[in-house]
């Protein structure tokens, strides 16, 4: 898909990962695509180093190599989580080392990929896995201007009055109300709400977008969702 870059970097700018790997080559080919995915990334060479790093800045996710030099990334797992580390941990295993696997689970981790993987399908996991985290991260409504919306009851008011809005409707929104004054494309809608790897007609998406602003808008409220032209859509009070 043709992301367009400017706009997924200010979607992902709240999502830091921490890598923890000793190997400097596959470290480097890593944290290259992940910022090249507009993920903000810091290394960590050794265990001792990724404790410190997370306690003192916590990273919203954290890829993990079981195979590190001084504690092991399932020792590292374990500390996290008794720290108090809550976010998601993906595990990077060797080949077939199932009982690793089943240990990394154990240990705290959320998910693991076994070496050698494909970029995409770290990405997929590092996708599914921040969906996951933000999901649960919120747990009051979310508010922007008069529009308030909860993701834990799924209602939606303006000003106090209920919307109405089907599934689709409500998930679009709630993107837009977790990343508000941030343009987002069409395809990174297609991708947060449908799937990574949909794809659909163009004009769902307007289509949604109209929908949507014609239940918000109902009764004289203001338009919240703009378009900015030949890129997407953003959630302001003011027009773009
Ligand atoms: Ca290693």
């Amino acid at each position: 898909m043709a992301y367009n870059s400017e706009a997924l970097v200010e979607v992902h700018m709240a999502e830091k990962i921490l890598l923890v790997e000793d190997e400097a080559r596959v470290a480097s080919v890593i944290s290259r695509t992940l910022r090249m995915e507009g993920y903000q990334v810091e290394v960590a060479p050794d265990g001792e180093t990724a404790l410190s790093k997370t306690l003192s800045a916590p990273p919203d996710l954290i890829i993990l190599d079981l195979m590190l030099p001084d504690v092991d990334g399932l020792e590292v797992c374990r500390q996290l989580r008794a720290a108090g580390f809550k976010e998601p941990v993906l595990m990077l295993t060797a080949r077939d080392a199932i009982p690793d696997r089943v240990a990394g689970l154990d240990a705290g981790a959320d998910d693991y990929l076994v070496k050698p993987f494909d970029f995409d399908e770290l990405l997929a996991r590092l996708r599914a896995l921040l969906r996951r985290a933000a999901r649960s991260e919120v747990k009051g409504p979310l508010r922007f201007a008069d529009l308030e919306l909860d993701p834990v009851t799924r209602r939606c008011t303006r000003a106090g009055r209920p919307i109405h809005l089907t599934t689709r409707e409500f998930d679009i929104l709630e993107l837009f109300m977790r990343h508000p004054n941030q343009v987002l494309t069409r395809d990174l809608i297609y991708d947060r709400i449908w799937s990574y790897d949909f794809a659909g007609e163009s004009n769902i998406i307007d289509v949604y977008v109209r929908y949507l602003r014609a239940k918000t808008e109902e009764g004289g409220g203001s338009r919240l969702i703009h378009t900015v032209r030949g890129v997407g859509y953003v959630l302001r009070e003011e027009p773009w």
